[in-house]
């Protein structure tokens, strides 16, 4: 609810935008590598998360069975190494934990310090799983490390004693499509059409700067799509590289189609040709509604007088995270007047974003701090003249409040000029393919 006058300070636009985490995860490309039973694929080329992201909790592996049936089924041989796992107790160290799946220590010590050029060993949590080749002497085939269900270290016997590699199991892929209607959440809808409802995030952020999952969706809304799946042995892993996504709704419509770039990169683009990446975020945070909306006159609920609300007043339990609406550097953060707690950060194309009555301010989060869309600045809270928790998030641009939603104005990058007619027969194609898609999830629900 405060007001007052935009601050006039212009800092210097921030870094590049943060890469594609999306992106990052579903794409990858893999050559193949025969090793012992299984053929591996080497790992790929997208960027994985980092080892210290993967090490912060123990991963899930698939059931040895389960591996072992892939591998018998991969390559029936005789004199295999059996596969077996350990796992990493509390106050354990790697080799008695491997000594307990019954590999010797003889065995596993060089093996593992030839893991530890790759992983620092002092960071395994309990509940980090091995995968071991055991030989029926005790001795060690390889030794692999589970990075996910897919991607895994492996140590093996080299000509130069242990070596190193990162790997992949291959997954099983296929392509799968339909058209689903919306009936209640996004979540609920893709479960009602028999799709892993894992699908609904990937959809959710592609359509992000499009459609506002809040507020845009209505019962009947279409979504459609084309989507790789992965499994491994039978069991659902993830969605890979979505070929064609479109949303159909009565209030907003929006769509998603991947476009690589001669250096092999696979970009999305709305079906326009710019990005789907927007510059800025619909909101700074998850909000319960709208409590007031800009406007240039209305009545105060305090100082009972008409004045102007240039911002949007976001209503949420006291502690809901704030994030930066986008990319910037930190102008302002500390209290001032009416607006309690505030933080001000400034973008690109003069914006300013301002974000009041916070409860507390991110950890480290100092004025001159550079920052990118979605840095975590505060918690909803109430100071300042405020009658109950709620965010208010105005914006300015070159000194003047502008209603927030000029920033999603700003259009993601263009598709390169060259290759706008070749994208735009694809969308075509694909598009008539997820028009000719039978709807699913249309049939009256009892509830
Ligand atoms: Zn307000």
């Amino acid at each position: 609810m405060a007001s007052g006058k935009p601050l006039v300070l212009r800092g210097s636009h921030a870094s590049g935008r943060p890469g594609s985490g999306l992106l990052g995860g579903i794409l990858f490309a893999l050559a193949v590598l025969v090793v012992n039973y299984l053929v591996f694929f080497r790992s790929s080329t997208a960027e994985p998360p980092s080892l210290e992201q993967r090490l912060a909790s123990p991963v899930e592996v698939l059931p040895v069975e389960t591996l072992n049936a892939l591998a018998a089924q991969a390559a029936p041989q005789t004199a295999a190494p059996e596969l077996v796992e350990a796992t990493l107790g509390r106050g354990d160290t790697s080799a008695q934990a491997l000594a307990r799946a019954g590999i010797s220590r003889a065995a596993s010590a060089a093996a593992l310090e030839a893991l530890a050029s790759e992983v620092d060993m002092r960071s395994l949590h309990p509940g980090q799983k091995y995968l071991a080749g055991r030989m029926p002497d005790g001795s060690l085939a390889y030794l692999r490390f589970p990075l996910d269900k897919v991607r895994f270290i492996e140590v093996a016997p080299g000509e130069d004693g242990w070596t190193v590699s990162r790997q992949e199991v291959p997954t099983e892929k296929e392509t799968v499509e339909f058209a689903c209607m919306i009936r209640g959440s996004l979540y609920e809808s893709l479960s009602r059409c028999g799709a892993d409802p894992a699908l609904a995030p990937v959809l959710a952020d592609m359509l992000g700067g499009q459609v506002d999952f809040h507020t845009d969706v209505r019962k009947g809304d279409l979504v459609r799509v084309v989507v790789d799946r992965e499994t491994l042995g039978g069991t659902f892993l993830r969605y890979g590289r979505v070929h064609g996504l479109l949303y159909e709704g009565k209030l907003v419509s929006g769509g998603a189609f991947p476009w690589e770039s001669a250096d092999g990169e696979v970009k999305y683009f709305d079906p326009d040709g710019n990005s789907i990446e927007r510059p800025f975020l619909r909101s700074p945070m998850k909000y319960t509604r709208i409590s007031s909306d800009y406007t240039n006159r209305r009545l105060h609920p305090i100082l009972h007088n008409y004045s102007p609300h240039r911002a949007i007043d976001y209503a949420a339990p006291a502690g809901t995270p704030v994030y930066a609406v986008g990319d910037g550097k930190v102008i302002f953060a500390g209290k001032k007047g009416a607006n309690g707690n505030l933080v001000v950060v400034q973008h690109q194309d003069g914006f300013q974003s301002y974000y009041a009555h916070l409860s507390r301010f991110a950890k480290g989060l100092k004025v001159g701090s550079e920052i990118g869309r979605r840095t975590l600045i505060g918690a909803v809270g109430s100071t300042g003249r405020s009658t109950g928790p709620h965010l208010h998030f105005a914006v300015a641009k070159n000194g003047t409040f502008v209603h927030p939603r000029k920033l999603l104005e700003v259009r993601g990058e263009r598709l390169d000029e060259a290759a706008v007619s070749d994208f735009q027969a694809t969308v075509g194609r694909i598009t008539g393919r997820l028009k000719a898609l039978p709807i699913r999830g249309s049939e009256a629900s009892k509830s």
